[in-house]
């Protein structure tokens, strides 16, 4: 099945996207908008559960989602219904007061998590500056430590602002943003005798370890998921020296890993963790839940204005009742194993370019050879001219993550779509 008839067999006029409604110009665009990103020459203009359109008309299956966010893909009706409604109802008054909203989804949270309590804000990076000022509190005030020490690994990704960049265990983005901030100390992710290690070496200096940050799967830093082993190891450390675990579901939580959350494929409860990407759907959500033994936060210690505002935390909510009502977690999983079982067929039948596949759920990672011309980019521009979207996670790994709601067919037309990039390119 081709993109073209997934169109015609959709429910919307596939002939009214073939007429671009606006012009797009890049060199203005250019002109006026800090050069951040680097950018692919494309201008999207609208969606419909796993297609996305350009100014130009032309469609695209999107296995990016907003970069693991459109949990529902876009335009889904349950989302159109809920913004439409709460937009004329109520979108914003402080948390001066109490946001109906709000308790309703920390409630269904909680419900569905080993957390006790939620704190709200707009992001991923939001969540996780919570969440490492909740563990310092904890450190200072019940651990007694002056000079906590948070513990994060190499290769993982926390966020852009000063606190989360230093968490992040990648250089690349901290260089030239010196002075970073202290408490921050690094180890190699899956290895416990590394983090045995620096736990020992910091015992005998000023600083002392509160915390262990970790990815359940590490989302940029190339889609590596957490070894049980490794994991439970982690656990029972943070246990025997009464330390926080603190987990970042930014990417892999609210269902994109065939579970709820990440650490269900892990066996083991952290004390904190965060949420963002796929919470709101695709509307600035992030969420850091903890339970109530350190949840050491009293009024005025942690604020965000716009945090889980009545709009927000609408949306967030029709996605969590939503992912329940129409079983999503179900199809994450099925449409998961069908994209990695056709994934590893391309990677054996091109394996002097394909290196390994790997993930959970819709969250996979396709790695190519380290010794091949061919970069991660180079597979995402190519399957963009074959109408399909995808995001690098690293120079060497192309990360497929869908909607949620992916069909069988769709993933079917990714696969033929993947297949036809790395048979042009052999
Ligand atoms: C994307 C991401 C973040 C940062 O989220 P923002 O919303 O961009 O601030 C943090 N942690 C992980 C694991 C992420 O994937």
């Amino acid at each position: 099945m081709s993109i073209q008839t997934l169109a015609e067999q959709g429910k919307i006029d596939s002939q009214s996207s073939a007429v671009p409604s606006s012009t797009f110009e890049q060199d203005s665009f250019n002109q006026y908008v800090m050069s951040t990103y680097a950018r692919f020459p494309l201008a999207l203009e609208r969606g419909q559960g796993c297609r996305v359109w350009d100014t130009e008309g032309r469609e695209y299956l999107d296995f990016v989602a907003g970069i693991a966010t459109c949990t529902l893909g876009h335009a889904h009706p349950a989302l159109v219904e809920t913004i439409t409604r709460q937009i004329q109802k109520l979108h914003h008054v402080s948390n001066l007061y109490y946001i109906p909203e709000q308790g309703e989804l920390a409630k269904w949270l909680v419900q569905h998590s080993c957390a006790d309590r939620a704190f709200f804000c707009n992001s991923g990076a939001e969540a996780n500056e919570a969440a490492i000022k909740l563990a310092r509190k904890y450190a200072h005030t019940v651990l007694e430590i002056d000079k906590p020490i948070i513990l994060t690994a190499n290769a993982s990704f926390h966020g852009r602002t000063l606190a989360t960049v230093t968490a992040t265990g990648q250089p690349k983005y901290q260089k030239n943003f010196e002075p970073l901030v202290p408490g921050f100390q690094h180890v190699p992710y899956n290895d416990i005798g590394a983090l045995e290690a620096a736990i020992g070496e910091l015992d005998e200096g000023d600083y002392r370890v509160a915390a262990i940050l970790l990815e359940p799967l590490q989302g940029e830093g190339g889609v590596r998921p957490g070894e049980i082993a490794y994991f439970e190891k982690v656990r029972q450390i943070c246990n025997d020296i009464g330390i926080l675990l603190i987990f970042d579901e930014v990417q892999v939580g609210m269902g994109r890993s065939g579970k709820l959350w990440g650490y269900e494929h892990l066996g083991v409860e952290p004390d904190i963790f965060t949420s963002a990407k796929g919470l709101g759907g695709g509307i600035p959500m992030g969420a850091m839940m903890s339970k109530s033994f350190c949840d050491v936060f009293q009024p005025g210690d942690h604020a965000s204005t716009f945090g889980g505002n009545p709009f927000a935390s609408a949306v967030a909510l029709t996605v969590c009742q939503t992912l329940e009502r129409e079983n999503l977690l179900q199809n994450v999983e099925a449409r998961g194993e069908q994209l990695r079982v056709g994934l590893q067929a391309i990677a054996t039948k091109y394996s002097h370019q394909i290196a390994e596949v790997r993930g959970w759920g819709l969250i996979n990672g396709m790695e190519l050879q380290a010794d091949t011309q061919i970069t991660a980019a180079d597979v995402v521009n190519a399957a963009m001219d074959e109408g399909l979207l995808l995001v690098p996670a690293g120079p060497k790994v192309v990360r497929f993550v869908p909607p949620l709601i992916v069909t069988e067919a769709e993933v079917d037309v990714a696969l033929q779509a993947v297949e036809k990039v790395m048979k042009v390119r052999s």
